[in-house]
């Protein structure tokens, strides 16, 4: 049955397993659209151009903010990030699914524009501080300031926590990925999400007249 595609958005402070989990899910179903966001922080080892991110001089970022073009943006660490709009109206079109990888401004922005009601949000927190704080330097990927200023957010970033739909606690990456499967399972099925409900309904009613 034909339903309106879903706007999943993922939030957490880096460090909590996100991306991971962003990447398996992408896996798991591969009708499913991941939104690459346009952002003006340079692309780090193995990040490819168009896959991870669209990487943009801050010039080319505000003129496509200026054109309409993106569907919500914010400053994080200093850097601008921004959802391409077209893409997610594109998948919604198409009835399938869109991934966000946001932060808590971007999902702000999602939830309340107009296509709020198609948006089911999800918060991931670490197990603990000491935890995230770990994986931040296992990662290896950034220099300690910039693993300070990831810490420094972290705890901005949770204190969001109460806005979003579902908060899991990421202390098993696998029980986490099941979880989140299970949340996009049931969210498709809700009746509001399948208008194509009431002309079954329809038939079945003319399905009891002609008995
Ligand atoms: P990173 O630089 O580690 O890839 O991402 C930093 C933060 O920016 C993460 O919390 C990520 O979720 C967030 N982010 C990535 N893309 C977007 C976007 O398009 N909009 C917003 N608001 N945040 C984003």
């Amino acid at each position: 049955m034909q339903r309106t595609g879903l706007l999943i958005i993922l939030s957490s402070p880096s460090g909590a397993g996100k991306s991971t989990l962003a990447r398996r899910l992408m896996a798991w179903d591969p009708t499913m659209k991941f939104s690459v966001s346009a952002t003006t922080r340079p692309p780090r080892p193995g990040e490819v151009d168009g896959r991870e991110y669209f990487f943009r001089s801050r010039e080319e970022f505000l003129a496509m903010v200026r054109a309409g073009e993106m569907l919500e943006h914010a400053e994080v660490f200093g850097n601008l990030y921004g959802t391409p709009k077209a893409p997610v109206e594109e998948a919604m079109r198409e009835g399938r699914d869109t991934l966000f990888d946001i932060d808590w401004q971007g999902g702000q922005q999602i939830r309340n524009s107009v296509l709020g009601k198609n948006v089911v949000s999800i918060f991931i927190l670490p197990p603990s501080i000491a935890e995230l704080e770990r994986r931040l330097r296992t990662r290896g990927q950034d220099p300690e300031e910039v693993i300070q200023a990831r810490m420094a957010k972290s705890e901005a970033e949770i204190s969001h926590w109460a806005e979003y739909d579902y908060v899991l606690i990421n202390d098993d990456l696998d029980r986490t990925e099941d979880d989140l499967k299970t949340i996009i399972r049931a969210e498709r099925m809700r009746r509001e999400r399948l208008p194509g409900l009431s002309e079954f309904v329809r038939s079945l009613n003319k399905e009891f007249e002609s008995r």
